[in-house]
C-alpha cells in the first residue's frame, strides 16, 4: 500500500490486562505502536501525524500523546482560534475588496 502519514487514536487491545496502543485509524492501515502507559508513548514523540481535529500534519509531542485522539497545537490552545482566524482573514479580504 502507499505511504501515508498515520492518524492515531488511543485504544485498548488488551484482553485480561489493559494494553494501550496508538493505532492508525486510516482505512487499510493496521499500524499501531504500543504505549508504555495509558498516557505515555515515547516511541511516537517527534513523529509526524495527522491532527484529529483539523487534518493538518503536525509533530507529536507528550502533550498531544496524552489525548485519546491527538490534535495539533493550533487546535488544542484555543479550539475556536482557527475559526476566528479564518473569519478575521475573510473580513480583511472583504475590506480590501471594498476599497477597490
Ligand atoms: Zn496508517
Ligand atoms: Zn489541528
Amino acid at each position: 500500500m502507499t505511504q501515508h502519514i498515520h492518524k492515531f487514536r488511543r485504544i485498548d487491545i488488551g484482553k485480561d490486562v489493559p494494553h494501550w496502543v496508538m493505532q492508525c485509524q486510516l482505512p487499510g492501515c493496521n499500524h499501531y505502536t504500543s504505549m508504555v502507559s495509558k498516557l505515555s508513548v515515547p516511541a511516537l514523540v517527534g513523529k509526524v501525524s495527522v491532527c484529529n481535529s483539523c487534518g493538518d500534519r503536525f509533530q507529536l509531542d507528550r502533550r498531544a500523546l496524552r489525548q485519546a485522539k491527538p490534535t495539533c497545537n493550533a487546535c488544542i490552545q484555543t479550539p475556536q482560534k482557527k475559526e476566528l482566524d479564518k473569519a478575521a482573514k475573510f473580513f480583511e479580504k472583504l475590506a480590501k475588496t471594498n476599497l477597490g
